[in-house]
């Protein structure tokens, strides 16, 4: 006789309209930690403010001072908790740049109890056959490399929590390539592999869970940039599709790990 329903794990499409249909209460992050990279624009600016605005302690990562320091003010002016801010550039930082974040991170806070990779860049648009070397180096660096060199070194301070969330920031593209995507969609694959295979390792042993989110088309910079002639009134904003990220970094999420869920239903 086949299981009852009820007893059957939902899927990466329930979990999805979970983390959608998710409307977090204002204490929902209280008393986490949570580091966010590329914090000083678009989607991870959305998703520091969202989450300041629901308690969490927000740790700004990114590689404009003063670009952060706006981002800094802005969740001063919300009345949250005063974030702190992280320079770190992840094309050209060295492993004396990382120990030094993981240094003053636990100065001052001791443990982390969410980290949203989220800094990404596009590249170029191009055919393999005429794609810059170069640019593929520095796309599967920024996206892929430098997310796996973060999680490695903050892995300690993420088990020091006694219920941690990681969230990769996946695409489309990730998931299903596509023409002229080149470095960028092979950086996206990389990145759900990362998040699939890490929360194999994690789980079970430690508090650890790890997700991806693809974000869906949203209106930034990176979107503008890939589709020059789309009219962005057409396209959602980053501080529309925050429910499935404030849900991943919540202790709603507890126990789901391993999975890639999209932001927005069919995209
Ligand atoms: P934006 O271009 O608006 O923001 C990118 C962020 O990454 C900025 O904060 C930027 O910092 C930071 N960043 C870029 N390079 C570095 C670096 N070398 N070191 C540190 N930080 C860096 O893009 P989005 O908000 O759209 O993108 C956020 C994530 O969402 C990316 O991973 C992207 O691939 C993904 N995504 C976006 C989609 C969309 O439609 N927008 C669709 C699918 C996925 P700075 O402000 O200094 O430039």
């Amino acid at each position: 006789m086949n299981s009852p329903d009820s007893a059957r794990a939902p899927d990466r499409h329930e979990l999805g309209a979970r983390a959608r249909g998710y409307r977090a209460a204002g204490d929902a992050l209280s008393g986490r930690v949570i580091a966010i990279t590329g914090a000083s624009d678009g989607i991870g600016r959305a998703v520091a403010l969202a989450a300041a605005g629901c308690g969490a302690e927000l740790v700004l990562i990114g590689r404009s001072v003063r670009k952060l320091e706006r981002v800094h003010e802005a969740i001063g002016a919300l009345g949250a908790a005063e974030a702190s801010i992280a320079t770190l550039d992840l094309e050209k930082a060295v492993a004396r740049d990382y120990d030094q974040l993981v240094e003053a991170l636990m100065k001052r806070y001791g443990r982390l109890d969410g980290l949203v990779h989220n800094a990404g860049i596009l590249g170029t648009l191009a055919p393999i056959e005429q794609y810059d070397v170069p640019t593929w180096c520095r796309v599967l660096h920024v996206n892929l490399t430098a997310a796996f060199a973060l999680t490695q070194v903050l892995l300690p301070a993420l088990r020091a929590s006694h219920d941690a969330s990681m969230i990769f920031t996946s695409s489309g593209v990730g998931r299903r390539a596509r023409a002229y995507w080149g470095a960028y969609a092979v950086s996206k694959a990389g990145v759900e592999s990362l998040s699939q295979l890490l929360a194999e390792e994690l789980e079970g042993s430690t508090a650890v869970r790890v997700n991806a989110l693809n974000p869906g088309a949203v209106r930034t910079r990176m979107r503008q940039q890939a589709y020059p002639a789309e009219d962005p009134r057409t396209l959602v904003s980053p501080e529309d599709i925050v429910a499935p990220y404030l849900w991943l970094l919540s202790a709603q999420s507890r126990g789901i790990t391993g999975q890639s869920l999209d932001c927005q239903a069919g995209r």
